[in-house]
């Protein structure tokens, strides 16, 4: 992370873009190598905290019911918070960024507290900040072409993403991250898992999108109909911030 591309960041942050105010950040020593990402993964530094919903429990109606999101940021996300702090008391990761830990992780059974609960904090804080009831509602710019070139069009893009989504047996998540050849690819990976963690899944990147497929993200509104929940999410998705964590990479 360079000294343009943390300016870059912290406009972006001044201008809305993020979850968290300026004084989360430090220094750029503190920022991961997603940068934009780890900004908004609530604060840089322990303790780290429950980052608000940068809308109300109510505006993804009617594809995600107040209910559920209610409990899934107040009690869900919350534990992963209070949870991550707690395992990073005896963790030899604690005073590492949210991003350097998940970078860090090799996989070792004695991690898996910070594991579930550093990934379950990051996971959430991206989703939350990549869903809207507005905004643009396909990829446009550079993100638009990326995706264009590896899927051929918006429409295979959207087939492939649910698939993937569809495709993930239990609770994990599925989703869009970038190379460091800067491109785009889908995965899926289980329980709090994410690409970040590039020691541990199949194919490491920067994560940009994800779709939480836990039952607890959908489960009361949509019982078994993971396919609705899927395809209802893919018209919340906020193109606006994902093309911008795109650029930012
Ligand atoms: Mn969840």
């Amino acid at each position: 992370m360079n000294r343009r591309k943390f300016s870059k960041q912290a406009g972006m942050i001044s201008l809305g873009i993020g979850l968290v105010p300026m004084i989360a950040c430090k220094s750029s020593k503190e920022l991961g190598k997603d940068g934009t990402s780890a900004m908004a993964a609530g604060t840089m530094a322990e303790p780290f905290t429950l980052p608000a919903l940068p809308y109300a429990h109510n505006a993804l109606l009617p594809i995600i019911d107040e209910m559920t999101m209610q409990i899934h940021h107040g009690k869900h996300h919350a534990g992963y918070v209070t949870n991550l702090n707690k395992a990073l008391e005896t963790s030899p990761l604690k005073g590492k960024s949210i991003t350097e830990i998940m970078m860090s992780l090799t996989g070792n059974a004695t991690e898996n507290a910070v594991r579930n609960n550093a990934g379950g904090h990051f996971n959430h804080t991206l989703f939350w900040e990549i869903m809207t009831p507005g905004g643009a509602k396909m990829p446009e710019g550079k993100l638009g072409e990326a995706i264009k070139k590896k899927f051929t069009s918006f429409e295979g893009f959207k087939t492939a993403f649910s698939d993937a989504a569809m495709k993930v047996f239990g609770s994990g998540w599925a989703w869009l991250a970038v190379d460091k050849n800067g491109e785009v690819f889908i995965s899926s990976t289980p329980n709090q898992d994410n690409p970040l963690m590039s020691k541990i899944v199949a194919q490491g990147g920067t994560p940009i999108l994800g779709i939480d497929v836990w039952e607890h993200a959908y489960y009361l509104k949509y019982q078994n109909l993971r396919k609705d929940y899927v395809t209802g999410f893919l018209s919340l998705i906020n193109w606006d911030v994902v093309g911008k964590k795109y650029a930012a990479i």
